[in-house]
């Protein structure tokens, strides 16, 4: 199998403005540089707000009215013509077992919008029952971590299960199992869970807590205002969410943002789908918690080891990166619209996630038999 591809990595446009400039600034004299400064800064506002919009997309909706019935169609041509290039993980599902079999797949499973459905309130983003179920099933089979942008309470608390591994604000604030080789790093030190259990606790940002807990409070301050912005502190991130708030006014959400920040050089402003995250500057993110979980339940440097990682998430590129860049395992997009990605395999919505969790299961108990 060759799982490199020729994916290319997002390219956030910035229409416009540059057709704006006569000649070369060094020419210019001094009011037309200021001007040139003025409109590098409306460049740098509308590139940042491209990218708001281009992180998200509205909801996919199928219309019965007939007046929408041909863009309708124009989407699904370009979706199965986006799915030739990310196929469906369902429909390749034999393509994968067959790579997989006499190996251990390790899964990696992102929350929102991935085993939750978007919601208008992030505190509501439960996921169902039935994805529950099939989650705790899968996670009896293979060993299976959440990787999440939320806390890690918040989003334990969300899945309730206590079988799986968990790394939330984006990875840095992981808890795994004890393995000495991780346990004399930094930043690593030894805890008990909930129930009790020994476990290991990596939290590499862990100097950033005070900050992050002054940029919540002036967040939650200066976008009081806004109507629909929510601000939620995920202990080592800050997300603003801003599902809820007229499209109008997401430049003002932006700007609140970037104000806040201007005064943080060690903070910086990442786009997920509705929100904005407000992260430590560290070389660290969920493709560097990938490679860390694999570790810690000691499968990293194994030939026979199948990582899958299924996300929908900005974030979740450095995942399938490092998954494309090692050649070694399948990202999947979870996404109900075409867009560039570094993973292999794609699934609609979280209801397809749900069937492909549960088609693993069927194979793996009807391949022991
Ligand atoms: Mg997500």
């Amino acid at each position: 199998m060759d799982l490199k591809s020729n994916h290319s990595a997002p390219v956030l446009a910035d229409p416009g403005l540059s057709n704006l400039l006569p000649c070369s600034p060094d020419l210019l004299p001094t009011v037309l540089r200021r001007k040139n400064l003025l409109l590098d800064d409306i460049r740098a506002r509308r590139s940042w707000l491209d990218a708001m919009k281009c992180s998200s997309p509205p909801p996919y909706k199928k219309t019965k009215d007939i007046s929408n019935e041909l863009a309708s169609d124009d989407k699904d041509a370009a979706y199965r013509k986006w799915m030739l290039k990310y196929p469906s993980a369902l429909l390749s599902f034999e393509q994968i077992t067959n790579y997989a079999k006499g190996k251990r797949i390790a899964l990696f499973l992102d929350y929102d919008g991935t085993l939750s459905p978007i919601v208008e309130n992030p505190d509501c983003a439960f996921m169902s029952n039935e994805m529950r179920a099939a989650v705790q099933k899968v996670a009896m089979y293979f060993p299976t971590a959440i990787v999440s942008g939320r806390s890690r309470d918040k989003v334990c608390e969300f899945v309730g299960l206590t079988e799986l591994y968990y790394a939330g604000s984006h990875g840095m604030d992981i808890v795994g199992p004890v393995r000495q080789s991780i346990s004399d790093g930094p930043n690593c030190v030894k805890s008990t869970d909930k129930q009790g259990k020994d476990v290991n606790l990596f939290q590499p940002a862990s100097e950033f807590l005070p900050m992050i807990e002054e940029v919540f409070n002036s967040l939650v301050e200066c976008t009081k205002e806004i109507k629909g912005a929510k601000v939620e502190n995920n202990k080592f991130c800050v997300s603003v969410h801003f599902r809820n708030v007229d499209v109008e006014s997401w430049e003002t959400v932006g700007q609140c943002v970037l104000d806040v920040i201007k005064n943080y050089p060690r903070l910086r402003m990442t786009h997920g789908r509705k929100v904005l995250e407000i992260r430590p500057i560290i070389n660290w993110d969920k493709g560097k918690a990938l490679t860390f979980l694999l570790e810690s339940i000691g499968l990293s440097d194994c030939d026979d080891v199948l990582p899958i990682y299924v996300g929908d998430d900005q974030t979740d590129e450095d995942a399938f990166k490092v998954l494309q860049e090692g050649n070694r395992g399948y990202g999947i997009l979870v996404s109900s619209l075409p867009k560039e990605s570094k993973a292999f395999f794609s699934l609609k919505d979280p209801q397809e996630v749900m069937e492909f969790l549960k088609s693993l299961v069927t194979w793996k108990t009807s391949s022991a038999l």
